[in-house]
């Protein structure tokens, strides 16, 4: 039976055997052709960022504990050199094994009894780190011998030394030539000497048993046989083979650079985990502004100022040359984890001027164009000087540069909220998500949050805007093309605007601060958010952008942190470091005109404006309707009284030309403004009910509608209502609904809590003048 199929099967294996033979060998070449995976590696890595010029900042380690970079490209040239002759010296001529030495191992193993000798190729090797260091038999030895040779046919032998530089074992946790060329010599693998590439390619062999921080003794022996074959070789010279025998390995591995932690997580962030990244850094510039803000910082601390953020961007690349996110702490105390240059925060005052910028774009002002400064209410909202005093009228600029808060809230009103909101959005402020009405009129005082990273977008834009006409914004990430986009504000306006922000007072140098370069010229602003919560201070040249933020990351106000005393002396220390060629913005005079301005007023002079100045604005202000406050008017021969020709004639008057400000406006303007003269009395019986013109009801207006708000103990809140008179003398008395409430005199202001519905108010002063107004209160 057993012989009856034996002779059955030998005449089928007869029969058949070619066509088995070429199946068999055709299954072989398939599985052969295929046998790499697509991808070799795909261990986890380390993420790295290097500075501008290709030097580490940062690294973290990968997701599986190891210092493994990013795979090289190629391996640099000592490294290489040194890897080839201590590995597998035939490596450049073989097919991915080298038969003469395998058989030379298999003789010596078998006379051994044990495994002395591998003969693994580096390609071999490459397939053993793949396969993740299977253990070492015969079948795994031709297995890995197949794989080697397929490899060969796929990839160059730069690729295949790449390949096994980036994966082999360093020792400890540390994965590859990149990471141990920082690890231990804390420098790049392009960059070390023939000494310390001989000790990296020895490493590999034994990276268990040797370990540049034990068995000192065995790797430099190891690695002084492997400079002196070199010196054998011929590859170095008797000299350099000395000189690399006398240097000292390395010790325990070093700790890799932290330089931008911040920027490096952020990265992280936005989906960058294992890469190398090369970034736009410059790694001194950080290195620099670091030991301000540490320094600025432990300044701070004795009042409980724990954090701060600094972004220095040039204006002419787009390019971010300093990203510090906060004061590292290596315990992670104080939130130093956050990183404060993304995190949004409340604006302060720092939008202030590019809502002047805007405004003139817009024709609303002129640069010197009087606005409001006098208690104001805008519905509910009562914006508040941060000195608390009101000058009247004070002239745009001067608004700007004292960052009042009343005249700008005037401002974005008379803008508009919505245009102004879109306009932020243009400019990337990001954070700024809400409806323009969710933020209210207090968008201009920090009512929303943006972060130090979209406020130095923006003001580079801005920057660049004036420059070339188009910008780019800021970037961090090298490769990152930026397109250029044409400008989306007028550089007449901005121009204007830098100059203005150029008249603000430096922090002195009390306080310890150095000595601040004061000839040198710098566009700059501060901001303070409300409750002392942020400091804001920004700077901006024709060449660079510094902006920096200091508070607590947790929030928490303090007293004194305000942009000026905070944040400011940290920015122009950081100024003061950066290079200077003196230059300014160039004036974009297309689109300016010179004009005969009155400088009382700032508006373009009427004739009866006592000066008129020439003056070069942008051409946008033409739109400015001309000086209303230059009037002319009419007096008795005695200049006492006001008069019309029904009480004088013509001829007998004088025509004095007056200043003439509303009377709310007046009443604050000449405490400032001694020379202010108010207007004359109209003479009585001129036929002017003088009265008329002396008060009049500020608020509530005629049929306004209010809501009262309540008190946190639930009392109804009170309104106050609002008077103002030209002479100061004059004594008003208050009626609601026929009811008394009482006089003024000097300052008219009246608190009342009326009930929901409709009222009457009624003022009348001494002489009799009376002025009645409706409104509505609402729950
Ligand atoms: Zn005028």
């Amino acid at each position: 039976m057993i012989r009856a199929f034996w002779i059955t099967l030998m005449r089928f294996w007869r029969k058949y055997r070619r066509k088995l033979g070429l199946f068999v060998l055709a299954v072989f070449m398939i599985w052969y052709y295929d046998c790499l995976p697509e991808t070799l590696f795909t261990n986890p890595r380390s993420t790295v960022l290097l500075d501008t010029n290709g030097k580490l900042l940062n690294a973290t380690i990968a997701d599986d504990g190891q210092w493994r970079f990013a795979p090289c490209k190629k391996v640099s040239p000592k490294v290489a050199i040194c890897l080839i002759e201590f590995e597998d010296r035939e490596f450049l001529s073989h097919r991915g094994v080298n038969f003469l030495s395998l058989g030379r191992a298999f003789i010596q193993n078998i006379s051994n009894r044990k495994v002395v000798s591998g003969a693994s190729t580096i390609s071999m090797q490459v397939i053993r780190l793949m396969e993740k260091n299977p253990p070492r038999t015969y079948v795994q030895k031709v297995y890995e011998i197949l794989l080697a040779t397929r490899m060969e046919m796929s990839y160059s032998k730069e690729e295949i030394l790449a390949m096994y530089a980036s994966n082999a074992p360093f020792g400890g946790n540390v994965v590859g030539v990149d990471a141990a060329s920082w690890r231990y010599f804390n420098r790049p693998s392009s960059q070390l000497s023939w000494s310390e590439s001989a000790t990296l390619a020895v490493l590999p062999n034994a990276p268990g048993l040797i370990h540049p921080g034990r068995n000192r003794e065995a790797l430099t022996k190891k690695r002084n046989r492997l400079l002196k074959h070199l010196y054998k070789e011929g590859i170095i010279d008797k000299m350099q083979c000395e000189l690399a025998l006398a240097e000292s390995i390395p010790n325990r591995p070093l700790r890799l650079p932290q330089k931008a932690s911040h920027l490096l997580q952020k990265f992280i962030a936005e989906g960058r985990r294992g890469q190398t990244i090369q970034s736009t850094l410059n790694i001194d510039l950080q290195s620099r502004v670091t030991r301000e803000l540490v320094a600025h910082q432990q300044f701070l601390a004795h009042n409980h100022i724990e954090n701060g953020a600094v972004i220095v961007a040039s204006v002419k690349t787009g390019e971010i040359l300093s990203y510090v996110g906060n004061v590292e702490r290596a315990d992670g105390s104080n939130e130093s984890f956050v990183n404060c240059a993304n995190a949004p925060r409340s604006s302060g005052s720092v939008l202030k001027p590019f809502l002047y910028a805007k405004s003139l774009e817009a024709g609303i002002i002129t640069p010197k164009m009087l606005l409001p400064d006098v208690p104001s209410k805008f519905g509910n909202f009562s914006p508040l000087n941060y000195a608390r005093t009101y000058d009247g009228f004070v002239h745009a600029d001067d608004a700007l540069a004292q960052s009042l808060n009343i005249p700008f809230v005037h401002l974005l009103n008379n803008y508009g909220l919505g245009k102004f909101h879109r306009n932020l959005k243009q400019y990337e402020f990001n954070t700024i998500n809400r409806s323009s009405r969710h933020y209210g009129l207090s968008l201009i005082l920090g009512g929303a949050e943006i972060s130090l990273e979209n406020l130095t977008n923006a003001y580079t834009r801005m920057a660049q805007e004036v420059n070339s006409g188009k910008s780019i914004g800021i970037h961090c990430d090298k490769m990152d093309k930026q397109e250029a986009v044409p400008s989306r504000t007028n550089p007449a306006s901005l121009y204007e605007m830098f100059e203005v922000m150029t008249n603000l007072k430096r922090p002195g140098n009390d306080h310890h601060w150095e000595f601040f370069d004061s000839s040198r010229k710098i566009a700059w602003k501060t901001g303070t958010s409300f409750g002392f919560r942020d400091a804001w201070s920004i700077a901006i040249t024709p060449d660079y952008v510094v902006a920096v933020w200091v508070g607590n990351a947790d929030g928490e106000g303090r007293p004194g942190l305000t942009g000026f005393q905070a944040a400011a002396p940290l920015l122009f220390r950081i100024v003061n470091q950066l290079p200077s060629n003196g230059e300014w913005f160039k004036v974009p005079r297309e689109y300016q005109s010179t004009i005969s301005l009155c400088p009382e007023s700032g508006l373009r002079a009427n004739e009866y404006c006592p000066e008129k100045v020439r003056s070069t604005v942008p051409t946008s202000c033409l739109e400015r309707s001309a000086c209303s406050y230059h009037q002319q008017i009419h007096v008795d021969p005695s200049s006492t009284f006001r008069v019309t020709d029904e009480c004088v004639a013509v001829f007998e008057m004088k025509h004095p030309v007056w200043f003439i400000l509303p009377p709310i406006n007046a009443q604050y303007y000449q405490l400032h403004h001694p020379n202010y003269k108010d207007l004359p009395p109209w003479m009585d019986g001129c036929g002017v009910n003088s009265s008329r013109h002396n008060f009049y009801l500020r608020y509530p207006t005629n049929n306004t509608r209010i809501q009262l708000s309540r008190d946190l103990d639930g009392t109804k809140g009170a309104i106050v209502l609002e008077a103002s008179c030209r002479n100061k003398s004059t004594t008003i008395y208050w009626h609601l609904d026929d009811h008394f409430l009482g006089t003024t005199s000097t300052f008219h202001q009246m608190s009342s809590t009326p009930e929901p519905g409709m009222h009457r108010l009624t003022l009348v002063d001494e002489v009799g003048a009376t002025q009645t107004i409706l409104f509505e209160v609402i729950r």
